[in-house]
C-alpha cells in the first residue's frame, strides 16, 4: 500500500542519526507520500541530519532546542512562512543526565528531575501549543514513550517518571484538542539501540531480556515504529486519540519470564 500520506505535510522533531526512532517514522512517511520538515537540536547534529534529510528530499530544516522557547517560536514562524499549515507533528525527544540513568531512582537530583521533565515532557505541550495554530482543519500529534512509564525498569529511573507524565499529557491534550479534530497519541516503543538509549545503564541486558521474553521473541526496529507512526498520523487512525500504542513485540502483555528464555 502506498500513498497513505499523500497531500499531508508535517514536522518531525528528534532525528539525530539513522538509528533514531524519528528517522524510522520519517522514512515511512516519505514512502507513503508525505512531505516532511525536520528539526535538529544543534550544529553538531546538523552534520548528520542534513544528509539524511537530503536523501528523503526534505528541504526544510530548522534548528530547535526545546529548552529555549524563543527557538521553538522561531521554528514555527519559519514553518508558517513556508507552509502556512501542517497536518502532523512527531515529537521524538527525550533527555536526562546519564549519571542518573543508572543506580537508584531515589538518588535523583532536583536539577536533573526538572531538566528531564522539561525536555522530555513539557516540550511536547509547548510544541502542541504552537502546532495547533497551524492545524485549522485538524491534525495528528505523536510522541514516543516507553514501558518504563508503566512498570519499574532498572536504571530507567527519572525517565520512567517523565514518560508517565508524558503519557498522561497525551490524554489531557487529546481531550483538549479533540473538538478541533486534532488527535494526540503516543507510541510506546520497545527498546532499540539509539544514541539516547546508550545513556541507560545495562541497556544491552534490557534488549536481551525483551528479545527472549516478548511474544514475538525479538526486539522491534525503527521500521516497526515507522509503520505504526504512519498509521497514527494518517487518516487510517481517524478515530484514534489519547492512545498509548505499544510497538514492543508484545512485551507489555507478559506476566513472567518465557519458559523457553535462556537464563541470563
Ligand atoms: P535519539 O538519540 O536518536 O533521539 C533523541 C532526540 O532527542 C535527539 O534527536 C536529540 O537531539 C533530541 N533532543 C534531546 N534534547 C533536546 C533538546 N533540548 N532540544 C531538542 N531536541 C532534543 O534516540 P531515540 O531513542 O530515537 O529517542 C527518541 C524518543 O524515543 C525519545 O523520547 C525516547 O525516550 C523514545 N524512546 C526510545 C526508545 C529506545 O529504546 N531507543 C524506546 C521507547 C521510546
Amino acid at each position: 500500500m502506498a500513498g497513505i500520506m499523500n497531500g499531508k505535510r508535517g514536522l518531525i522533531m528528534g532525528v539525530a542519526n539513522d538509528r533514531s526512532l524519528a528517522w524510522g517514522i520519517a522514512k515511512a512517511i516519505a514512502e507513503q507520500g508525505g512531505e516532511i520538515a525536520f528539526s535538529f537540536q544543534g550544529e553538531a547534529l546538523e552534520k548528520r541530519v542534513r544528509p539524511l534529510a537530503e536523501s528523503l528530499g526534505v528541504a526544510r530544516l530548522f534548528e530547535c532546542d526545546v529548552t529555549d522557547m524563543a527557538s521553538i517560536d522561531a521554528m514555527f514562524e519559519g514553518l508558517k512562512a513556508d507552509w502556512g499549515t501542517i497536518d502532523f507533528l512527531v515529537h521524538a525527544i527525550g533527555f536526562s543526565d546519564k549519571n542518573e540513568l543508572r543506580g537508584r531512582y531515589v538518588d535523583t537530583s532536583l536539577d536533573n528531575f526538572l531538566l528531564t521533565m522539561n525536555v522530555s515532557v513539557f516540550s511536547f505541550t509547548a510544541i502542541a501549543q504552537r502546532a495547533i495554530l497551524m492545524m485549522p482543519d485538524g491534525g495528528s500529534l505523536l510522541t514516543l514513550s516507553y514501558y518504563g512509564a508503566e512498570k519499574v525498569i532498572p536504571h530507567y529511573n527519572v525517565m520512567g517518571v517523565a514518560k508517565s507524565a508524558l503519557e498522561t499529557s497525551v490524554k489531557y491534550l487529546a481531550m483538549d484538542l479533540g473538538p478541533q479534530n486534532i488527535r494526540v497519541n503516543a507510541i510506546s516503543a520497545g527498546p532499540i539501540k539509539t544514541l539516547a538509549a546508550s545513556g541507560i545503564g545495562d541497556f544491552r541486558y534490557i534488549l536481551k531480556w525483551n528479545e527472549y521474553n516478548s511474544p514475538l521473541r525479538r526486539n522491534v526496529t525503527i521500521e516497526d515504529v515507522g509503520g505504526a507512526g504512519v498509521y497514527l498520523l494518517s487518516d487510517l487512525a481517524s478515530g484514534v486519540t489519547g492512545e498509548i500504542h505499544h510497538v514492543d513485540a508484545g512485551y507489555n502483555v507478559i506476566g513472567m519470564k518465557a519458559e523457553d528464555a535462556p537464563d541470563m
